[in-house]
């Protein structure tokens, strides 16, 4: 297809510590050269030529709300016209609805994604395991992705399965330039920091992270609040702080070697410095009580005991010189350091949070980033989208007219990845997905 990959593979979703258990057993966390835009070059290209000979056309613009269904087919769309928007990627585009249209075609693939933009649908399937749904969350997808298409397959006779299973980051910040509302970064941390919850208590094993994404969200769950902290010093926010997104990560996105090349020189690189001077979410401080009156200030109460956050402190620092550390984490970080990829850009040294020669405490607040949607549409092997009955039981068959592929179905199938998933594995649901409603649609369609 023409995808290249970034050499340095990632560790992400460590796991949670069992041989056998959740988490990749080797570095696997493939970054294309180009990040998203990368990913949609090769498809875009193939897309310009079939528009040039005139097989393909694309009408942008258009906000889908139902599906047209005629003796139980669904027979094309409609919805509204949005006003015409010469915005670039990366800012919000108007919203503003000047008429409405209507298409008609012999098939109707899905592919609007997942329903992460829309905080009150995640929350009316939040699934109990989870405890409650925070109050105050960020969004890591934007604002159209809002569940509309979800909704209108399922209104049309489609079946949305496994609802309560979603995928979401304990590691957000608040974008400090944001494209939509509620706009959340996600952190893709390195093994140092140290993560304590809103009350400064340690998090357990395997809430370490980078480790077990949904064993920490449902721990954070039961501490009564909505908020974590990751405490790190400037040397771990140099080596480990990388920020999820292509905006984020310009150098990967522009395929800009030398840009690259800085990312192991000391000092922060270029987004992460703008978050550590812009970010609400973020307070340095020179020593332990100076951090914790600020942690109090920023969240307006006083959760954080500064006594009970510097024991906690130096008892991790305390076995950063012991060799025969019991400290999970720390064992871990060793490990990570054997791993070549690790040790050059993504684990700082192992040093005392304390250590003078570390520059000082930096404090980051976590809030819960609502991302991605396991359940979905659920479809056959050629992308068919199944019947449903009111109740959500299944009718049989497939609704004719009506495919689904990419988050919107699940990744594939209608949950391909169970209740639980890998960090890096949903675009290969979405292209695998999206090639078999393609051939679902040839095969029907003949
Ligand atoms: C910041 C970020 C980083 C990510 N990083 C990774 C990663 O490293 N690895 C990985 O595997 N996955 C990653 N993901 C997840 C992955 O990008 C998504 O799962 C994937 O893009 C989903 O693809 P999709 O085509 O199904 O849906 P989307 O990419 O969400 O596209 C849906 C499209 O449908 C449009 N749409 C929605 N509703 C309507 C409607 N009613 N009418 C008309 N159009 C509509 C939307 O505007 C959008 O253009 C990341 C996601 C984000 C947001």
């Amino acid at each position: 297809m023409g995808h290249r990959i970034f050499p340095v593979v990632g560790w992400a979703e460590r796991g949670d510590g069992r041989a056998e258990g959740h988490g990749n057993s080797v570095p696997r966390f493939h970054i294309t050269w180009g990040t998203g835009p990368g990913v949609l070059e090769p498809f875009l290209t193939r897309l310009a030529a079939h528009r040039g000979t005139g097989r393909i056309t694309l009408a942008t613009r258009r906000a889908v709300e139902e599906l047209l269904v005629e003796d139980g087919r669904v027979v094309g769309v409609r919805g509204s016209l949005l006003a015409a928007d010469g915005t670039p990627r990366g800012v919000a585009s108007t919203r503003e609805v000047t008429g409405e249209f209507e298409e008609r075609a012999a098939a109707v693939v899905v592919t609007t994604g997942g329903i992460g933009g829309n905080a009150g649908l995640v929350r009316q399937v939040w699934p109990g395991d989870l405890g409650t749904m925070p109050e105050g969350v960020v969004h890591g997808v934007p604002a159209s992705v809002d569940g509309a298409g979800m909704l209108a397959a399922e209104r049309a006779g489609g079946r949305w399965i496994h609802r309560e299973r979603m995928w979401h980051y304990t590691e957000g910040v608040r974008n400090w330039d944001p494209v939509w509302r509620g706009h959340g970064i996600r952190i893709l941390p390195g093994p140092s920091s140290l993560w304590v919850d809103a009350r400064g208590r340690r998090l357990p094993a395997p809430a370490f992270p980078g480790f077990d994404t949904t064993a920490t969200l449902r721990h954070l769950r039961t501490t009564g609040h909505d908020h974590s902290w990751f405490v790190r010093t400037p040397a771990i926010i140099a080596k480990e702080f990388a920020l999820s997104g292509s905006e984020q990560n310009p150098d990967l996105t522009g395929r800009d070697w030398g840009q690259v090349l800085g990312r192991v020189k000391p000092g922060a690189p270029g987004p992460v410095q703008a978050f550590l001077d812009l970010g609400e979410d973020f307070l340095q401080a020179g020593n332990v009580p100076e951090l914790a009156a600020s942690m109090n200030a920023l969240v307006g109460a006083s959760l954080i005991d500064a006594a009970e956050l510097g024991r906690v402190i130096r008892a991790r620092d305390a076995e950063i010189v012991n060799r025969f550390s019991k400290d999970a984490q720390l064992t871990a970080l060793r490990g990570a350091r054997q791993y070549l990829g690790d040790r050059l850009i993504r684990t700082a040294a192992p040093h005392r949070l304390l250590d003078p020669r570390a520059g000082g405490l930096i404090a980051v607040r976590l809030h819960v980033l609502l991302r991605k949607t396991l359940g979905g549409l659920e479809t056959d092997l050629g992308g068919r989208v199944q019947r449903g009955d009111a109740l959500g039981g299944s009718a049989g068959g497939a609704v004719p007219g009506l495919y689904a592929a990419g988050e919107v179905s699940g990744f594939g199938g209608g949950g391909m990845h169970g209740h639980n998933a890998l960090e890096g594995t949903f675009l290969g649901g979405c292209l695998f997905s999206g090639r078999q409603a393609a051939r679902g649609v040839l095969a029907d369609l003949g």
